[in-house]
């Protein structure tokens, strides 16, 4: 069976809810002053868009630099507010329309289980030649999260007790995090597929009373034991969780451990009694959830988001940044254990009332028009994705563009790693839609930076993420004197205090780290983002990398980002990472990594020269012979973490032969050899 163009059944609701307290009729400039001139103000309108249990007493207290309190002694539920606030309006909209690529009817034969499992878990799926999928309305989204919340209480969890979630992107992952909020427990979403050891660091850090998981994943086809990962981790982990809670999705047969708990069997259990759990109401300031960053730089930072403060900014976010409205479809295309998936396929697009795409498969399988397939048949608005997803795509046949109607979309956003213009203007050819560029963080948690669709007076800029967004009173600044850089000058990137809400609170249990980390420079006034940046004369910022990425060529200061945007102006590129090695003389060379389109390219000695030679010629070009890679290699793959973000510190170890360090954010452990094959081959 293949799926029909079939438009969803979606109310139009009415979006008052959300943005009745607004007046749209403002420029953004508007917006953004009195966002920055009147902080308390700003936000005391925008709190009006979600539901108060009790009513803040205080917008802001800034009184503890940089620690920030927003909403003070307000009490309300990110769950109640995602979910419970929408079913007098949107009960019988799509809240998720949950696909999967990884199970399909051909695959039936492969897991029998799994139909099965399915119905136990009360998912009437639809199953079709390319995909499974799941509609859920916000009336079905409710029941299930009650389900859940009350099997969370009968096996102890509440308020204030860490649980952390280690799945697949499932709807059950959804129910376990919104239920966490409905009660008050804290969840940590853990990427799925780390390492056991990485998992046992987090359940010490955060000493989870429980975790949840599964008994396998799928992706590209090969199955992930989840849940032998888990037993692995508990064994390992000093503070053991008192319960594994187990979805068992019936893909792989697994022997229960003594603390397992089946998630169907205890679902049946709370269905039968048609269980509601009374959402518990937490002081604004009360923790929701804890997450970890990707850890390209480093060891990842448990990042520690507020309740009220999360909610409102956003709930803001989807009007002021995305366009989005009550109704509409929102697909953000990353995992829900990073940032932009947590945020953005989860809280946000049920906070606003729309209906949130939740995808479990790759970009290419079972072919490169998947997602454009996706969009016709749920005719999807806002798209949200990272680079990486998209370079993909530019590897495979360009007539997977082209073979679905996706006029339904409006705006596609991506972030997570710097967008090379090649790549931007591929998009938008064959979309034909804004393709818009913003810029953050996990530690923010929404835009630090956009172009904002919904205040189209300043245009576009192709190559800028946008300009700061409202709350954010971002700026660059000369990272040794602190003073303010002129439009043309490069510098850091930073926040002044306080941060608007929804911004990381804390480190988890390490507020001296909050402080070393983010806030060590200039009495602690400044959030540095650790990224450097330069603006134009009409206020559009330009990221040119971290500020670990920059390297000195006898005695100039290069940032590798922009060697890698010459880079990407060749033809043939696809995807590039420039890292600097020591050097004896120079102190540092630039050296490039570049996968190609045509690999084959590199058979021959003579068109590998070529290839190497125009690399090297398109950097000398836009930035000088001191620029000038002091050798160019094809590695068939670079590593990357499982955000999507290259991996260059791994890369640059390789390339100066040095162990790689911590790898436990790694997604494809073979371009480590890729990489290092790319070496010998030269
Ligand atoms: P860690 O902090 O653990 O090293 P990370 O910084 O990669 O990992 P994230 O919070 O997922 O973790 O990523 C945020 C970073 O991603 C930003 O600081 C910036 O370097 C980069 N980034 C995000 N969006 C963009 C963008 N639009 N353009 C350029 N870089 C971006
Ligand atoms: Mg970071």
């Amino acid at each position: 069976m293949n799926e029909q163009d079939t438009p969803t059944t979606s109310q139009q609701a009415s979006s008052a809810q959300v943005s009745s307290a607004i007046d749209t009729k403002l420029t953004f400039a508007d917006v953004y002053k009195n966002s920055i001139d009147n902080p308390s103000h700003f936000w005391a309108e925008q709190a009006k868009r979600i539901y108060w249990h009790k009513e803040p007493e205080q917008i802001l207290d800034d009184s503890n630099l940089p620690f920030t309190q927003w909403f003070v002694g307000g009490e309300t539920n990110l769950c109640y507010n995602c979910v419970d606030r929408h079913l007098e309006d949107l009960a019988e909209q799509d809240a998720f329309i949950w696909l999967s690529s990884e199970i399909n009817q051909e695959l039936m034969e492969t897991y029998p289980n799994v139909e099965q499992a399915f119905s136990d878990l009360g998912n009437n799926v639809e199953f079709y030649t390319d995909y499974t999928k799941r509609r859920l309305t916000y009336n079905d989204l409710y029941k299930e999260v009650n389900y859940f919340a009350d099997v969370l209480q009968r096996h102890g969890i509440g308020k204030g007790d860490r649980v952390i979630i280690y799945m697949p992107m499932i709807l059950e992952a959804a129910y376990a995090m919104l239920a966490c909020t409905r009660i008050g427990a804290i969840h940590s979403v853990v990427f799925g597929g780390f390492a056991a050891h990485n998992l046992a660091i987090r359940m010490d850090d955060a000493e989870a009373k429980m975790l949840i998981t599964v008994d396998a994943g799928l992706r590209g086809g090969k199955v992930i034991n989840y849940k032998n990962l888990v037993n692995q981790g508990v064994e390992q982990a000093i503070h053991k969780p008192n319960h594994v809670l187990v979805v068992s999705r019936g893909i792989l047969p697994f022997e229960a451990q003594p603390i397992d708990v089946d998630y169907a069997t205890e679902r049946r259990i709370s269905c039968q009694a048609n269980a509601i759990v009374d959402p518990v109401w937490l002081e604004s300031n009360e923790p929701s959830y804890l997450l970890y960053t990707s850890g390209t730089t480093g060891t990842p930072k448990g990042v520690q988001r507020d309740t009220g403060g999360h909610a409102v900014a956003l709930t803001t976010s989807i009007d002021y940044i995305y366009d989005g409205k009550a109704g509409e479809t929102f697909w953000t295309i990353s995992d829900i254990g990073w940032a932009a998936g947590h945020s953005y396929t989860i809280y946000a697009p049920l906070l606003a009332g729309m209906s949130s795409v939740m995808y479990e498969g790759l970009p290419h399988r079972p072919n490169p028009g998947i997602w454009w397939r996706i969009v016709e048949a749920n005719k999807v608005n806002i798209l949200f994705t990272a680079p990486t997803g998209v370079r993909m795509l530019k590897k495979q046949d360009e007539t997977w563009m082209t073979r679905y109607d996706v006029s339904s979309i409006k705006s596609f956003f991506l972030a997570g790693e710097p967008l090379d213009d090649s790549t931007a203007n591929w998009l938008s050819k064959h979309l034909g839609v804004p393709i818009l560029d913003h810029y953050w963080q996990t530690e923010s948690g929404w835009p630090i930076l956009c172009h904002t669709p919904k205040f189209d007076h300043k245009p576009h800029k192709k190559g800028s993420p946008g300009y700061p967004m409202y709350g954010y009173n971002a700026h660059i600044i000369n990272e040794e004197t602190g003073e303010p850089c002129a439009a043309g000058e490069k510098g850091l990137l930073a926040i002044s205090a306080p941060l608007p809400p929804g911004c990381l609170t804390t480190v988890w249990q390490n507020d001296k780290r909050f402080v070393s980390s983010y806030f060590n420079l200039f009495n602690g006034k400044e959030y540095s983002t650790s990224d450097y940046a330069v603006a134009d004369e009409d206020g559009y910022f330009y990221i040119l990398g971290r500020t670990d990425d920059v390297i000195n060529v006898a005695g100039h200061r290069i940032g590798t980002q922009e060697i890698e945007e010459a880079i990407s102006t060749h033809p043939e590129m696809i995807e590039c990472a420039v890292v600097g090695i020591h050097d004896e003389l120079k102190g540092e060379l630039p050296i490039a990594f570049c996968v190609i389109k045509d690999h084959s390219l590199t058979e021959s000695t003579e068109s590998r020269f070529r290839l190497e030679q125009q690399v090297i010629g398109a950097v000398v070009k836009s930035l000088g012979g001191i620029a000038r890679p002091a050798a160019v290699y094809f590695p068939q793959a670079l590593p990357k973490t499982r955000s999507g973000k290259i991996l260059r510190r791994a890369i640059r170890a390789l390339a100066e032969n040095k162990p790689t360090g911590d790898m436990s954010t790694l997604d494809n452990p073979p371009a480590i050899d890729a990489v290092k094959q790319s070496m010998k081959d030269y």
